[in-house]
């Protein structure tokens, strides 16, 4: 028997290890079995198994940008440092000048293929704003593909607009929105929303506009911010709306789990959340991601901007197959000061050879681009 079968059978989640490796995904009893061991590393060897079967020892990354278009927001949710209220000396907006200067200046130098666009709820921009930004990238910069708009700044456009959701992602399609990142999910439990966003939609609602956006053709992402007041059920119950929105849809392409980062946040005044989560519970939820996720959305990503690059190599190990992006100027999770490093191509290039892989650079829809 060998060292490994043996640690499978002594295992109190040797059972459901196993069916992993036999093409059967947890269920949510067993998914909180998962999240209430400590076989971190045990689970690691089969996620990590499962994603080196799928992708050999390659992993994927993106140069892309972010564009926090604005930090204007009447959201006030108690885990952002990044937002400002209305008419506070410090908020800003980017002009189409502003943001078509710094997509050129990105193109120009990293040759990006994707741009990441999220800001605050600002009740000021009309979705012309929006439309125009997103024709001129797409005009300009064939080449860069435009992920855009997280569900709850649709719903604040909707509501700007007094419009339906539907509607407006239909418009925003329609000049040049390619696919909707998966922030403002956090934790999809009402529970954990009244506590850490109260004024945000609803679960409910997060999962409508992504399923409304699924049904227009518009692909996305699915996150889970996980490390402040959510218990293990709470995760679990994360997982499987997801994964039935999945199986309806096909709409996701990856999912990524990250830590909330408590520092200049409301929540860690208020002494509700002391200190990040750290890197062994972030090993754990890849590996339950890929545990959960195998073979119903695609690609798993490493969380580097909050955990550094040594642990997105980790994670790489642990089921990520993706690095995720370069995010070149992203400015809400370095408003926690826990943003690990400016990176560039490069860098993501060295850190993936470094762990004997090959690096795939992608495109917005996970399309190879290069392999290096
Ligand atoms: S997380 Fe987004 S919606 Fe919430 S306060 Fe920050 S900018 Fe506003």
């Amino acid at each position: 028997m060998s060292q490994t079968t043996e640690q499978l059978y002594k295992s109190d989640i040797g059972d459901i290890l196993e069916n992993s490796l036999n093409g059967k995904r947890p269920n949510p009893e067993e998914c909180l079995r998962l999240l209430k061991s400590d076989d971190v590393y045990l689970m690691g060897l089969v996620s990590g198994h499962l994603t080196k079967k799928q992708f050999g020892k390659k992993a994927s990354f993106v140069n892309n940008i972010i564009l926090n278009y604005t930090n204007v927001c009447i959201t006030d949710c108690k885990f952002c440092a990044f937002y400002r209220s209305p008419g506070a000396d410090d908020s800003y907006t980017l002009t189409l000048d502003q943001i078509e200067a710094r997509v050129k200046s990105a193109w120009d130098l990293f040759k990006i293929r994707q741009v990441l666009i999220q800001g605050g709820h600002n009740p000021n921009l009309k979705i012309e704003y929006y439309e125009d930004a997103f024709k001129m990238i797409r005009e300009k910069f064939p080449m860069v593909g435009v992920h855009a708009l997280s569900t709850s700044e649709i719903d604040m456009i909707a509501r700007v607009e007094k419009s339906s959701t539907k509607e407006i992602l239909s418009r925003l399609k329609d000049s040049g929105l390619q696919s909707i990142p998966g922030a403002g999910a956090e934790i999809l439990v009402d529970s954990v929303k009244d506590v850490i966003s109260p004024k945000k939609i609803s679960s409910n609602d997060w999962i409508r506009i992504m399923n409304e956006a699924h049904s227009l053709g518009i692909p996305g992402s699915a996150t889970m911010m996980y490390g402040h007041v959510e218990n293990n059920q709470d995760i679990v119950d994360h997982f499987f709306k997801i994964t039935k929105l999945q199986e309806n849809t096909k709409g996701f392409m990856a999912f990524i789990p990250w830590n909330f980062e408590p520092n200049n946040t409301q929540m860690k005044e208020e002494g509700i959340v002391e200190h990040g989560s750290g890197g062994i519970q972030l090993l754990k939820m890849i590996a339950i991601s890929r545990l959960v996720l195998d073979g119903l959305i695609p690609h798993i990503q490493s969380s580097w901007l909050t955990n550094g690059v040594g642990m997105a190599q980790l994670a790489l190990q642990y089921g990520a197959d993706d690095f995720g992006g370069t995010l070149i100027g992203e400015e809400v999770v370095s408003c926690t000061g826990a943003r690990s490093t400016e990176l560039t191509g490069k860098v993501i290039v060295d850190a993936i050879h470094q762990i004997g892989y090959q690096v795939e650079e992608r495109d917005n829809f996970y399309n190879p681009v290069s392999l290096l």
